[in-house]
């Protein structure tokens, strides 16, 4: 028989549970790392987003690890130690955008298609 779920759904641990470990990924760096849930096991997935520490563009949670994915050999495992905030996402998250930023679409040359 099976139970009921014992998670909340739509929280990091509803994830965690299910997916196991995740990773954040920076297209434009085609860098990730690790996801690291500390204090954020009870929040919602779906307020949060999540920057690049090193570029400041947004970064992708994946709950596949990157390089095992065809086309994405190339992405490089970097996780820091303390990952602070990069300007430019104080800038694009708090309304200020320079332009620069690529969030919100897809990176120029790019195409996604064939992939998922
Ligand atoms: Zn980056």
């Amino acid at each position: 028989m099976v139970s009921a779920w014992p998670r909340v759904p739509f929280t990091f641990r509803a994830l965690r549970q299910t997916f196991g470990a995740m990773w954040l990924r920076c297209d434009a760096c085609r860098r990730y790392a690790p996801l690291r849930l500390a204090g954020l096991h009870d929040v919602d997935h779906r307020t949060r987003t999540f920057s690049c520490s090193a570029c400041g563009a947004a970064a992708t949670l994946c709950v596949v690890e990157p390089t095992t994915e065809r086309g994405m050999e190339d992405y490089r495992l970097d996780e820091r130690a303390r990952p602070a905030r990069h300007p430019e996402a104080v800038r694009r998250l708090s309304g200020q955008a320079t332009g620069r930023s690529h969030a919100g679409g897809e990176l120029p040359g790019r195409s996604l298609k064939g992939r998922r």
